[in-house]
């Protein structure tokens, strides 16, 4: 009987899986991953996603095992490890859902030529998007800059189709005898000091732990999501993201829950699947500018005044910046590895525009720190908030990191949860303790500039100072 390899990475799932799907309708199946960071340039997985890696495979692994089947691991260079295995195996294809990043897109066809001067079968599959990001195209034929056209596009364009069935696994489709195998825990992806506690209480990485989080999301928050997505406050989102980016789920299983639960189309399914959008829209955005991971967009920023400010980037990233909601969403970051899209909005106009430090810089320490660190999102987001991007918020629009405060954490729940030395303070003053009269401040126990750090900049003067910078390059 033939033998397929899949060659799985951000496809971390049993169901809907195409490659895994195809591969057992051909005969046997050995699913393999190889862990190979420096493959991906300078773009490998930082700490917070190699802890979730770790946790994932050993929830694939069992999965597997559970259906007859398991996960071989390997490490080195990706096309030694396939030929090796296929050397072992006796497998006359290696199957694998297309990867877009562009170290992987680049690396992926050399394994492909390679195997295929092998003699060996390759065939790819469309598993991580609803859509290849070549085949949505402008009517002159050109890639989407603007999202707006872009959704209107994708949702015209074809239909999502429905999720495959489970594969073929069990021992109809095991090999003779499984290669050998290396024990994730040897690879060393789990930090070695203890800051992932808050990673443990809040995330299950694998494949099941996708399937609750999106069934709580159906069942407790989808009905409220267009007005509560913006409340960090509240669990108004799904939290699907580092799901979503292992592959965990596949984003036409959510997609189609989603659809389904909305019989009729409603406002917040609709708000949610133009979300789902826009990852596609990133994904797209990577795909034709590959080197906006570094750059810029818009040119002209290649000259924007960054300033060179390590103690202002360190503050930022401790979340020690005096402004409560910025400090609030970079704890919130350290401690769970995640932040709520409207507080990452936030925490990164005030480091492109209140500190006039590079976006690159905030991309960096979010890749680190994210368990969704994703190279598409992550780009988007930060060239997006630094006004260099594709359909960006422009440069001389600012947050004001207090009225966004008090708009989308009314009550400072938000910030009290994750900035607690503040904690007492009436909500009056909770996004501005340095406007809260002494007395009120010592009655709670705030020592500004001591038990809390006092504003790092002015706000209304950082502005003028950030829009003066605009001016050098407009
Ligand atoms: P929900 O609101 O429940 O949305 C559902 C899904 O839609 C998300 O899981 C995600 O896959 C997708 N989605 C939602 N918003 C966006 C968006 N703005 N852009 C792209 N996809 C989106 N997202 C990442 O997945 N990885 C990143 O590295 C990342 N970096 C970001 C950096 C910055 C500066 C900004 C402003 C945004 C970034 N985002 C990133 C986008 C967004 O913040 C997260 O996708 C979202 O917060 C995930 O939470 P959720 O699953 O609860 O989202």
């Amino acid at each position: 009987m033939s033998t397929t390899l899949v060659w799985l990475s951000r496809d971390l799932r049993r169901l809907d899986n195409p490659a895994l799907y195809h591969a057992a309708q051909r005969g046997n199946v050995v699913p393999v991953y190889i862990w190979s960071p420096g493959e991906e340039g300078d773009w490998g997985p930082g700490g917070a996603r190699r802890w979730w890696l770790h946790h994932s495979l050993t929830a694939l692994d069992q999965d597997l095992r559970d259906h007859g089947s398991r996960l071989v691991l390997r490490s080195g260079k990706s096309l030694a490890a396939l030929r090796d295995l296929t050397a072992a195996t006796g497998a006359d294809a290696v199957y694998w859902n297309t990867r877009y990043e562009p170290a992987l897109h680049q690396r992926d066809e050399q394994v492909a030529e390679a195997l295929k001067s092998d003699g060996v079968e390759v065939k790819t599959f469309a598993g991580t998007l609803l859509h290849d990001p070549d085949a949505i195209r402008t009517g002159s034929g050109g890639p989407y800059k603007v999202y707006t056209p872009f959704w209107r596009k994708m949702t015209a364009q074809t239909a999502i189709g429905e999720p495959l069935g489970p594969p073929r696994l069990g021992e109809t489709s095991a090999p003779e005898a499984w290669p050998e195998s290396a024990p994730v825990a040897d690879w060393g992806l789990l930090p070695t000091i203890d800051w992932d506690g808050g990673l443990d209480d809040t995330w299950t990485p694998g494949e099941q732990g996708a399937h609750d989080r999106l069934e709580r999301f159906i069942a407790e928050a989808a009905i409220d999501y267009e007005d509560e997505r913006n409340r960090p406050d509240h669990h108004g989102t799904a939290m699907l993201s580092p799901h979503l980016h292992h592959g965990e789920i596949s984003p036409r299983q959510v997609w189609t829950a989603v659809e389904a639960w909305a019989t009729n189309s409603n406002a917040d399914a609709t708000a949610f699947l133009k979300e789902i959008a826009w990852r596609e829209f990133s994904y797209h955005l990577l795909y034709h500018f590959p080197a906006t991971t570094d750059a810029p967009l818009k040119d002209k920023f290649a000259a924007f005044p960054w300033a060179n400010d390590a103690d202002g980037l360190e503050r930022w990233q401790k979340g020690l910046t005096g402004y409560p909601i910025v400090d609030a969403g970079m704890r919130q970051l350290y401690h769970i590895g995640w932040m709520h899209n409207r507080v990452r909005m936030i925490v990164a106009s005030f480091l492109t525009k209140d500190l006039l430090i590079a976006w690159q810089d905030g991309a960096r320490w979010f890749w680190d720190t994210l368990v969704d660190a994703d190279l598409a999102s992550n780009t988007m987001g930060w060239q997006w908030a630094a006004g260099s991007g594709a359909d960006a918020q422009p440069f001389f629009r600012i947050f004001n990191p207090i009225s966004q405060g008090e708009r989308y954490d009314p009550n400072g729940d938000y910030v009290r949860r994750w900035v607690p030395e503040l904690a007492k303070l009436p909500k009056k003053y909770i996004h501005k303790p340095w406007e809260a009269p002494r007395a009120l401040l010592e009655q709670f126990g705030v020592v500004l500039g001591d038990t809390y750090p006092k504003p790092m900049v002015d706000h209304a003067e950082a502005r003028d100072i950030a829009l003066e910078a605009y001016q050098q390059i407009k």
